[in-house]
């Protein structure tokens, strides 16, 4: 973005704006009226909102924004699931109160599932999530038992009053997802499956967006726009934590980056401290963390026996542990 200013006199006033907003700027050498150079791609506004807080500066030159949809959103962009027989779910940042969804990482039975479910609705969690089709790192892992999951996720979410989230893999699985889920989310590794983006986008259901292990915050935006450019504005967007240099945790939680999309892109963000860190013994810290820095929710993985989960069972809770954590930071 280049800010040609309207007067030399105005150099300081200029240098002081500038440095006010934070944003990286330098002063290109040449005769005339003084002219800056504006990192504007790398700054946390949006290229038009930057352009307006330095118009009586002088003229703004900028080519075109990467995410203009994302752009267009206002502060405070709220996000609402329903569901059959329940209060509406609604994800905003620096919310009143935050949304907190919980459940097995991977289905297994409707036994387990209403255990679970009995023990999150009581202590206040408003979305029931669980793995119908999972993405694994070996193909000798468990696998899922399939979108056929997605209905018993659904009759026993709504059963305790909680709406229902799941992933699904690929464009097949969305028609029978949508039949039964209220949100639907993308897994971290499909973040840039652009084909199942687009498909996502054209559904008339809400989507909890994961950000990729080893994606910026800008692919992660992209990511996002891809469903807005379809038509879908209700993106939610989830920090599952990125690939970093420890062994002790499973990834490295980005809570600054997290706060850097909720501040640029205005979609409400929440917080999966079980994947990013994959140690139960540092959840709590994470949660109450990510829930003070007022993020739009949490995620978190529990399961009535988690020796016997199928997936991820090492970062699960068993229920007294989620109960007990519930009782300290889920404000209702
Ligand atoms: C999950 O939510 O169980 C999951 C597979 O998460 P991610 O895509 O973030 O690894
Ligand atoms: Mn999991």
């Amino acid at each position: 973005m280049l800010l040609y200013l309207a007067r030399k006199e105005i150099l300081p006033q200029a240098r002081e704006r500038l440095t006010e907003l934070g944003v990286e700027h330098h002063l290109l050498p040449r005769e005339g009226e003084p002219v800056f150079e504006i990192a504007a791609d790398t700054s946390i506004f949006a290229p038009k909102q930057l352009a307006q807080q330095l118009r009586d500066l002088g003229r703004v030159e900028h080519n075109g924004a990467r995410t203009p949809l994302l752009d267009d959103l206002s502060d405070g962009h709220t996000v609402e699931v329903s569901f059959r027989g329940g209060e509406k779910v609604v994800f905003r940042n620096h919310p009143e109160r935050p949304v907190w969804i919980a459940g097995p990482c991977s289905l297994d039975n409707r036994e387990n599932l209403r255990a679970v479910a009995a023990v999150l609705s009581s202590a206040g969690v408003r979305m029931l999530r669980g793995g119908a089709v999972k993405p694994r790192t070996s193909p000798h892992e468990f696998q899922g038992i399939g979108p056929a999951g997605y209905r018993m996720l659904a009759e026993t979410a709504h059963e305790f009053g909680m709406a229902a989230v799941s992933e699904t893999l690929s464009e097949h699985d969305v028609e029978e997802a949508c039949e039964f889920l209220d949100l639907i989310q993308i897994g971290a590794r499909n973040m840039q499956n652009f084909a199942l983006l687009k498909r996502l986008g054209r559904v008339n259901k809400p989507v909890l967006l994961k950000r990729g292990p080893g994606a910026s915050l800008r692919e992660w935006a992209s990511a996002a726009e891809y469903l807005l450019a379809e038509g879908n504005r209700n993106v939610i967007l989830c920090e599952r934590g990125v690939r970093g240099l420890e062994r002790e945790l499973r990834y490295t939680l980005d809570l600054a980056g997290a706060a850097f999309m909720q501040q640029r892109y205005k979609l409400p963000v929440v917080i999966d401290p079980s994947h990013a860190t994959g140690v139960k013994q540092v959840l709590e810290s994470c949660t109450a963390g990510a829930l003070a820095m007022g993020f739009a929710g949490v995620m978190i993985e529990a399961h009535p026996c988690p020796s016997e989960a199928r997936s991820d069972a090492l970062q699960a809770l068993d229920l007294d542990a989620f109960g007990a954590l519930a009782g300290r930071l889920l404000r209702r």
